[in-house]
């Protein structure tokens, strides 16, 4: 199968984690063993920060007070969103009960995880957007305690609309800590906090590395790399689109690959005519991000048909996928990787980031062959349970009995023994 690279990326979007294993760590370690004073300390360190960080009733008031009547319109607008979306997901989940053989009935039960810890990145943008995704999930699956927690600006704190996100979302503490410090927080219990059960949100690579080295003793929705994004173009997409939707991604980091695929050779080359020209018109950060982005990590390439197209992209298992292309419902139908798909030109990622109500807390680096994004079911336990009639525990207690004793589990077997001499008084068994 013929594939022509207009562009290949000369880096790939590996993570740098075994470099910051040790720092994280260490960091890790230290707030382990020295409590809310280290945690402060590596504030001071990391994020010049030497404020309150349990934010009391009043700052967060205080807080809320700094945002506009617009703005806080449009947060209110996207929790909305979020929040039905997350109910929609929630009524999919149910209850099970079964009557396997008579007398034995087995059973689920979705339970909520106690405490979740929501992490909210402030270092490069104030994710003002992933405050109300991870909060607003975590309450409508039922946790009972909701720690959101973010990075402070120096003398500021938080983003006065990262609180008011999180505050109207659900959370119970609002927390000026960013990085690894605010993981360890919630996951150790710090300042007063319940311990988290469960930490969610993206992060940098500190943030990532922190969550994979906690995994175990804490949940953890995934480990996020830096975002990634791939559009699916046909000879019907609009060339300008295309390309201000892959530069609206490309300036989340400077490691954040973005993609086009194609049929369409004369607009993959419109295409790399007019990125450029879009990043230099952006402000300087994102510029620069951008730019890098696009030069180091992005790839062009021009695919013989719509079926190949859609073997590629599978292939990527991007993050963001975007369809610009003829005949949605044959990609919806033919695509099986991605964590959030955006199905004409009507739609677009940063609607999905911001507003849509579909969470943008999604799976990087190819995790999306495997996995899908933030969703309730992430806050929830799908357990079991059993129970039994002495009836029907008889051909129960047989099988486990012989099964047990085949694999040489003696104690075992004495369970289902005792069981059957009890009920069954009268009776012979083998
Ligand atoms: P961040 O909040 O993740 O990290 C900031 C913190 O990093 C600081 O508080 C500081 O404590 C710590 N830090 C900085 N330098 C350090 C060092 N040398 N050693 C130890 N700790 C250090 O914010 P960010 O850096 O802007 O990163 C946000 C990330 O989240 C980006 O990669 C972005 O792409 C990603 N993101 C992903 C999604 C998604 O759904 N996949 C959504 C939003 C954001």
């Amino acid at each position: 199968m013929t594939r022509e690279y207009l562009k290949k990326a000369t880096l790939t979007a590996k993570s740098d984690a075994s470099e910051v294993h040790e720092t994280v760590k260490t960091i890790l370690a230290d707030i382990e063993n020295g409590g809310d004073a280290k945690a402060l300390e590596y504030a001071k360190k990391f994020d010049r920060y030497e404020g309150n960080v349990v934010l009391t009733t009043k700052e967060v008031e205080a807080a809320c007070a700094l945002v506009s009547d617009k703005l806080k319109a449009d947060i209110q607008f996207a929790h909305e969103n979020v929040k039905r979306f997350a109910e929609a997901q929630k009524a999919t989940v149910s209850d099970v009960e079964v009557e396997i053989v008579p007398g034995v009935m087995a059973g689920q039960k979705a339970i909520p995880v106690d405490a979740a810890g929501c992490y909210v990145p402030g270092g490069r943008y104030s994710h003002i957007a992933s405050a109300i995704m991870t909060v607003t999930t975590a309450k409508v699956a039922g946790c009972h305690h909701i720690t959101a927690c973010s990075p402070p600006r120096p003398d500021i704190g938080v983003n006065p609309a990262i609180v008011y996100a999180a505050h109207i979302s659900g959370a119970d503490k609002i927390l000026a800590l960013g990085g690894v410090q605010g993981v360890a927080a919630m996951t150790f219990g710090l300042f007063g906090l319940p311990k988290a059960n469960i930490l969610v949100g993206p992060g940098n690579q500190f943030v990532a590395e922190a969550k994979r080295i906690l995994f175990g003793r804490v949940g953890i929705d995934m480990i996020a790399g830096p975002t990634d994004s791939l559009i699916l173009a046909d000879k019907t997409a609009d060339a300008h689109i295309v390309a201000t939707d892959l530069v609206s991604q490309a300036e989340h980091g400077y490691n954040s690959p973005v993609w086009l695929i194609t049929d369409n050779k004369a607009l993959a080359e419109k295409v790399m005519e007019l990125v450029p020209e879009l990043i230099n018109d952006l402000p300087d950060v994102n510029r620069e991000n951008a730019f890098a982005a696009w030069r180091d990590y992005a790839e062009v390439i021009v695919c013989k048909d719509r079926e190949d197209m859609a073997a590629c992209s599978d292939e990527y298992a991007p993050e963001h996928l975007t369809v610009q292309a003829e005949d949605l419902e044959w990609w919806l139908e033919r695509l099986t990787c991605y964590g959030s798909l955006f199905l004409g030109e009507e739609t677009t990622v940063s609607y999905g980031d911001k507003a849509t109500g579909t969470n943008h807390v999604l799976p990087t680096s190819g995790a999306a062959s495997y996995t899908g994004g933030l969703s309730v079911h992430k806050y929830m336990k799908i357990v079991t349970w059993q129970r039994a009639t002495r009836d029907g525990s008889k051909p129960v207690a047989l099988a486990t009995a012989r099964i047990s004793r085949l694999e040489g589990m003696e104690g075992h077997a004495r369970a289902a023994d005792v069981r059957l001499a009890k009920y069954f008084p009268n009776e012979q068994f083998d």
